[in-house]
């Protein structure tokens, strides 16, 4: 009998299944919704919890998450702090799943970002991969995947999943749309890949578990998109002074360039960062005091296609991080401007 696939879960906030998705672009002053981006910021550090796991486990962790680190332009510090962005259960009743990126900052923290149910090949490896924002690569929309979807529902039925079938439709059978993603093309390589049995497609296409990450995996977390090293840190963001008397000029120089800017709110009070010019910006607001805690992401609120967040903020230190709506073939020039409204 074959092997029983064991299939993780990419863990969505309740609030993000309510959520509109936008699926095109809009012209004209129409307001979308953007869709909130999940990766941390580039040169991040981001703090794991153990609540729990053997020796070997935690091993295993550090081993895999490493692979990761290698390549990308993030670190983990298994220092278990309280409030550690990656917090991991291991309970053996509760399968393998992760949030994806940014949206552990949403989970109490009492409670696990992660489980790790059972560690077999790369399954840690793929967990964090989840917890850096990657999704399922059998959901890439470039994939040539089409599923029987009457026999992935009646077998994700049955044990060790126990899914209903809405949840069979979110984490197998929907696709991202394209526009929802920083993709490649369709990696049957990819380590965000899980083995499915050719009997679950109607196209014959069968899987196989990858234990370790691909090439395309390693250059995609390794990509402009993604965390270059390359790329800006918080040590390298560039000072703007809250109510400065011109605007800050700027460029994204080089296709999937992404900006960092930080600044000080001296005081509590509601706080207006925007960007102005012919370029579609897209900006990103983190802190207080954190490089890892997403306050808000805006597209098109500001002037024509650029961006603007207005929010109140306690003082402290903020970072805001810049780049262009079309990562893979938009550059151009931009100003930006901080002020206390
Ligand atoms: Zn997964």
């Amino acid at each position: 009998m074959a092997e029983r696939p064991k299939v993780c879960i990419d863990r969505v906030l309740p609030t993000e299944l309510m959520r509109p998705q936008r699926t095109m672009r809009t012209k004209s002053g129409e307001r979308a919704i953007s869709p909130i981006g999940k990766t941390w910021m580039n040169g991040s550090t981001l703090r794991v919890r153990f609540m729990g796991g053997t020796a070997n486990e935690q091993a295993t962790v550090r081993e895999q998450s490493g692979w990761w680190a290698q390549v990308a332009n993030l670190k983990f510090d298994f220092n278990n702090a309280a409030n550690a962005e990656i917090r991991i259960a291991f309970d053996s009743n509760d399968g393998a799943w992760s949030y994806v990126g940014t949206d552990c900052r949403s989970i109490p923290v009492n409670q696990p970002t992660m489980n790790l149910g059972f560690l077999d090949g790369g399954t840690t490896a793929h967990e964090f991969g989840h917890a850096i924002a990657l999704a399922h690569e059998h959901q890439n929309p470039r994939g040539g995947i089409q599923w029987n979807e009457q026999v992935v529902i009646q077998e994700l039925a049955k044990s060790p999943n126990f899914w209903d079938e809405e949840t069979v439709r979110h984490n197998v059978i929907r696709k991202y749309s394209i526009d929802q993603i920083n993709g490649t093309e369709f990696d049957p390589d990819s380590i965000m890949l899980y083995f499915f049995p050719a009997s679950w497609t109607l196209n014959g296409i069968a899987t196989k578990a990858n234990e370790v990450l691909s090439t395309i995996d390693k250059q995609f977390i390794a990509g402009a998109k993604m965390y270059p090293k390359t790329g800006g840190t918080t040590t390298t963001a560039v000072e703007l002074e809250v109510n400065a008397k011109r605007r800050t000029a700027a460029s994204i120089g080089k296709f999937g360039e992404e900006d960092l800017f930080r600044f000080t709110a001296a005081s509590d009070g509601r706080y207006q960062i925007d960007t102005r010019g012919s370029t579609d910006i897209v900006m990103k607001l983190f802190g207080p005091n954190s490089e890892t805690a997403l306050i808000a992401e805006d597209d098109d609120s500001g002037v024509d296609t650029n961006a603007l967040i207005s929010r109140d903020l306690v003082a402290g230190q903020y970072f805001v991080q810049v780049r262009h709506y079309n990562r893979a073939s938009g550059k151009g020039n931009y100003s930006i401007k901080v002020q206390r409204l």
